[in-house]
C-alpha cells in the first residue's frame, strides 16, 4: 500500500541494474566507459562507484524511478550555489551531461534513462577524496566538532538559495514528524514503539507550537555519517549527497548530525559530543535561545522518526530487516537516554538553562557562606530575563522593575548586549596594547565633564573606583583623613570600607574617617553648614587632616534628600581649605539618573577633583573609571604607575560606549524628567490617601518614599517599609529600603522608565498601602 502523502521516493523500490547494465547507463548518457563499479549503497537511488583502469572515474547516481525531476535540478542548483557562497566548503558537484546544454540550465546535471521498471535520470559527479562508512564512534573530539562547523557552513552557504520543490514532504525532516505516526504499526518492538509514541506526543506538545516561530531556510538536512567522506583525522573532506534537502527549521540539521554522531555511545558521552558537535556548530552560527530549548527534542524527534521509517520500509520489503533492526536498536538506546535524563535535564545539558533548582537558596547558603547579602524577600525571586523595566521570574511572573539602577537604559538593552558580543566574539585584551575603544570612551567621558577633569582611569567596579580615587587623594594632598555622610556606602575594598558607615561594624568606627549628617529636609535637620564644619574639627581634634570627602549626591543611602547648592559648594569650600580633595561618587547619580544632567554634582555647580563611575556605566556589564585632574595623576605617576587587567578592556569599552550612545539616541535625559516628575506627582495623590506616607521626594528616577509609623507623626517605620516593599512584590513591583532605620523606599529603576509606568507603580503602592 502507498501513502501519498509522503514523497514517493521512499516507498519506491530503488533501481538495481547489473554492473553490464551500468556500463552500458554510463557509457550512453555521460559518455564514461567504465570497466569496474562498486555499489556506494543508497536508500532510494543506486549510487555506483564508476572504476576505469587507472581507478575512480566518477560517481553514478540513478535515480529512483519515482523521482520528480524538478527535485533533481534542485539538488543540482543547490550544490553549485554552496560551492558559489563558501568555496571552500567539499560539496560534491555534478557534471554536466555532454551535449545537454550549459550550466546555467539545471536539466544539463542529468540525463533520462528508459528502462523496464520507468525512467530514471542519470546524474555523475565528481570523485571527492576521503572515505566513508566509517563508525562515528571512532571520531576524535577535533572531528565532531569540526562536523558542527561545517554543518553550520553549509547552513549559511543554502540560507540564500530557495527552490519551489524546497517546500516538500519529505519524512526525514523532523518538521512532518507527526505523520510518521501512521507507521507505528510496523515498528514490531512494542518497547520501541511506546517510546517513538512518547517521542512523538513531546513532539506535539512542546516542539509544533514553536514551529512557526524557528528560523528557517533551504536545509540539507541530512549531513549524516552517510553523506560525508572524511580524511584520516576523521575531518569532512566531501559531501556527498542533498538528496533530504529542504525549507524547514535551520536547527532540523543540527538534530540529524547530532542523531548521527552521538549513536552507540555511553549516556553521559552522549551529553559531552552532543556539546561538542554544539560548540563546533555555533562558532559560526549561535543557536537562539527556542533553538537550544527543544533541541533534546529535535534529536529525540529524528531518532524516533530514523525508527518509525525504517521499520516501514522493512515490512514494505524496502529494507534489510536485520540492517534495520540492529540499527533502531542503536537509535532506541539514544531515546531511552533522552527519556531516563529527563526533557530539562536534556535542555541544560546541551546548554539551555534548565528550570531551576528548587533548593538553590539552600545550595546558595551552603556555597557562598555568611558574609553574602542576604537574599531580598522571604521567598526570594529566582529571575530568568529582563528587558526594559520588566523582570520575568523563572515561574513566568513578570515584575515592574522600580528598583535597579544598573541596566541603567533598560535591562538587556539591544544596542549594550549587541556590541559587548561583536566585541567579545573579535577582541578582548587589556590596554597594553593599543585599541580605540577605551580611548574613545575615555574623551567621551571628559567631553561630558568641567574643563578641568581630563585624565580618565579605567577599572572594574564603583568600589575600585572610589579606592583608586581615594589612593590617588591621599599621593596628592599627603593627608590620610577621610569625611563621607553617615549613613553613606561607597564600596567594599580595605580602603573603602571605612568610608561607608552604613557597613560600620558598630563598635569599630575608624578613627580617620569622620561622617557628616546631611540634611533632613524632611524634619528640617543638620541644614546648617556648621554640621560639616564640625566633622572637620573632629578629624583635625584626632590629628587626620583630610586627604578627601566623598559624596553621593543624590543621598541613596542616607534618603534621596535634594541638597542645596550653595551648602553643598561650602563642603566643597571647606575640604579644600583644610587641604582635602573632592570625591563626586556618581555610582548611583551619575549617568542621567538625574535627568538634569549627566552627573549628579552638577547639579550643585561644584567641580570636583574626581568623578567616581560604575554600575550604570556597562548597563549591567562590569566596567567603572575615576575622572580626575591632571596634576592629580602625574603626582601619583611620579611614584608608581597604575594598570588594571580588565580595566580599560575593549569589551567593558564597548558596553560603556553603547550606553553613552544610547543615553543620547534616545534623549533619555529630558525623559527622566518628566518621568520622574510625573512618578513623584502620582506617589503624592496615593499618599494623599495613606498617612504611612510622610514624604515623597527625590530627582529625576532616585526617589524615596518615607514611611512614618502614623499620621501627624514622622517616626520612621521601618517594619512598615519592609512589609510595603513585600507587598509591592506580591503586586508585581519591585523596589528597595533605605535611609538610618530602613524606613525609605527607594523607588530608582532603570532609566528606561516612562510616564507609562507610573500608573503600573501607582495602583501597585496604593493597593500595597491599602493591605496594611
Ligand atoms: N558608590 C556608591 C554610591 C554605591 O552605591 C556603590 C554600590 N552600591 C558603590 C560605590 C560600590 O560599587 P560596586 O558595588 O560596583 O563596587
Amino acid at each position: 500500500m502507498s501513502t501519498p502523502e509522503f514523497d514517493q521516493v521512499l516507498q519506491v523500490t530503488p533501481p538495481r541494474f547489473t554492473r553490464e547494465e551500468a556500463f552500458t547507463i554510463a557509457a550512453e548518457t555521460f559518455g564514461v566507459s567504465a570497466t569496474g563499479v562498486e555499489d556506494l549503497g543508497s536508500e532510494r537511488d543506486q549510487t555506483l562507484m564508476l572504476v576505469g583502469t587507472d581507478g575512480p572515474l566518477a560517481v553514478m547516481k540513478i535515480s529512483n524511478p519515482a523521482e520528480d525531476p524538478e527535485v533533481l535540478d534542485m539538488e543540482a542548483l543547490v550544490a553549485l550555489h554552496a560551492r558559489r557562497a563558501d568555496p571552500t566548503l567539499p560539496v560534491a558537484l555534478p557534471r554536466l551531461a555532454p551535449g545537454h546544454g550549459s550550466g546555467d540550465d539545471p536539466a544539463a546535471y542529468r540525463v533520462r534513462f528508459d528502462a523496464e521498471d520507468g525512467s530514471h535520470f542519470v546524474r555523475m559527479y565528481d570523485v571527492l577524496p576521503g572515505r566513508g562508512r566509517f563508525d562515528a564512534t571512532t571520531l576524535s573530539d577535533a572531528a565532531v566538532s569540526n562536523w558542527g562547523q561545517i554543518t553550520a557552513r553549509l547552513g549559511r552557504a543554502t540560507r540564500g538559495f530557495f527552490h519551489s520543490k524546497a517546500q516538500r514532504t519529505m519524512l526525514w525532516d523532523v518538521q512532518h514528524a507527526p505523520r510518521t505516526r501512521a507507521l507505528l504499526p510496523d515498528v514490531r518492538d512494542p518497547g520501541q514503539r511506546a517510546m517513538v509514541e512518547r517521542v512523538l506526543d513531546r513532539f506535539d506538545e512542546v516542539v509544533a507550537p514553536v514551529w512557526p516561530i524557528l528560523r528557517a531556510q533551504v536545509v540539507h538536512g541530512d549531513l549524516t555519517v552517510d553523506n560525508a567522506l572524511i580524511d584520516d583525522d576523521g575531518m569532512i573532506t566531501a559531501i556527498i549527497d542533498f538528496g533530504d534537502m529542504g525549507h524547514s527549521a535551520l536547527v532540523t540539521d543540527v538534530s540529524s548530525i547530532l542523531d548521527s554522531l552521538v549513536v552507540d555511545r555511553e549516556p553521559e558521552e552522549i551529553f559531552r559530543v552532543a556539546r561538542l558537535v554544539l560548540d563546533g556548530y555555533q562558532r559560526v552560527t549561535p543557536l537562539e535561545p527556542i533553538e537550544l530549548r527543544i533541541l533534546g527534542e529535535l534529536l529525540a524527534t529524528r531518532s524516533a522518526v530514523t525508527i518509525a521509517i525504517s521499520s516501514w520500509r522493512v515490512a514494505k520489503g524496502l529494507e534489510n530487516a536485520e540492517f534495520a533492526g540492529r540499527y533502531n536498536g542503536s537509535v532506541a538506546r539514544t531515546i531511552e537516554v533522552i527519556l531516563d535524563a529527563g526533557w530539562d535535564e536534556v535542555a541544560r545539558r546541551l546548554g539551555s538553562p534548565g528550570r531551576p533548582s528548587p533548593d538553590l537558596a539552600e545550595r546558595r547558603t551552603r556555597a557562598l557562606g555568611p558574609a553574602m547579602e542576604p537574599l531580598t524577600y522571604e521567598h526570594p525571586i529566582t529571575m530568568a530575563s529582563a528587558r526594559g523595566v520588566w523582570m520575568t521570574d523563572t515561574e513566568g511572573r513578570t515584575y515592574l522593575d522600580a528598583y535597579n539602577n544598573v541596566p541603567c537604559v533598560g535591562h538587556s538593552h539591544p544596542r549594550v548586549t549587541e556590541a559587548i558580543a561583536r566585541q567579545s566574539r573579535l577582541l578582548n585584551t587589556n590596554m597594553r596594547y593599543l585599541h580605540a575603544a577605551a580611548v574613545e570612551l575615555a574623551e567621551r567621558l571628559i567631553a561630558t565633564c568641567p574643563p578641568g577633569l581630563d585624565t580618565v582611569l579605567f577599572v572594574n567596579s564603583g568600589s575600585e573606583a572610589n579606592d583608586l580615587a581615594w589612593r590617588l587623594a591621599t599621593t596628592y594632598t599627603g593627608n590620610r583623613g577621610g569625611l563621607c555622610t553617615a549613613m553613606a556606602y561607597h564600596g567594599i575594598s580595605d580602603a573603602i570600607a571605612p568610608l561607608s558607615p552604613e557597613t560600620w561594624p558598630a563598635s569599630r568606627p575608624p578613627q580617620h574617617i569622620e561622617a557628616w549628617e546631611p540634611p533632613d529636609t524632611y524634619r528640617g535637620l543638620h541644614a546648617d553648614p556648621s554640621v560639616f564644619a564640625a566633622a572637620l574639627e573632629r578629624l583635625a581634634a584626632r590629628d587626620h587632616a583630610p586627604a578627601a570627602a566623598i559624596l553621593d549626591a543624590v543621598l541613596t543611602s542616607d534618603g534621596f534628600y535634594d541638597l542645596d547648592p550653595a551648602l553643598v559648594q561650602t563642603w566643597v569650600r571647606l575640604t579644600h581649605e583644610a587641604g582635602g580633595l573632592w570625591i563626586a561618587d556618581e555610582v548611583q547619580g551619575g549617568h542621567g539618573r538625574t535627568g538634569d544632567a549627566m552627573w549628579s554634582f552638577q547639579r550643585h555647580g561644584i567641580e570636583p577633583d574626581f568623578v567616581t563611575l560604575g554600575k550604570p556605566m556597562g548597563n549591567g556589564h562590569p566596567v567603572a573609571a575615576v575622572i580626575t585632574r591632571r596634576e592629580i595623576a602625574e603626582r601619583f605617576a611620579e611614584e608608581t604607575v597604575f594598570f588594571s587587567t580588565f580595566g580599560g578592556n575593549p569589551v567593558s569599552a564597548a558596553a560603556g560606549l553603547a550606553v553613552l550612545d544610547v543615553l543620547e539616541d534616545e534623549r533619555v535625559l529630558p525623559r527622566v524628567v518628566l518621568a520622574g516628575e510625573a512618578l513623584r506627582a502620582a506617589i503624592r495623590e496615593v499618599a494623599s490617601r495613606h498617612p504611612a506616607i510622610g514624604d515623597v521626594r527625590g530627582m529625576g528616577l532616585a526617589n524615596g518614599i518615607e514611611i512614618v509609623s502614623g499620621p501627624a507623626s514622622s517616626e520612621p517605620d521601618g517594619a512598615g517599609a519592609a512589609a510595603i516593599k513585600d507587598r509591592l512584590r506580591e503586586h508585581g513591583v519591585l523596589v528597595g529600603s533605605t535611609g538610618h532605620a530602613g524606613n525609605i523606599l527607594k523607588v530608582r529603576p532603570p532609566l528606561a522608565f516612562t510616564t507609562a509606568e507610573v500608573p503600573v507603580f501607582a495602583a501597585a503602592l496604593d493597593a500595597a498601602l491599602g493591605a496594611g
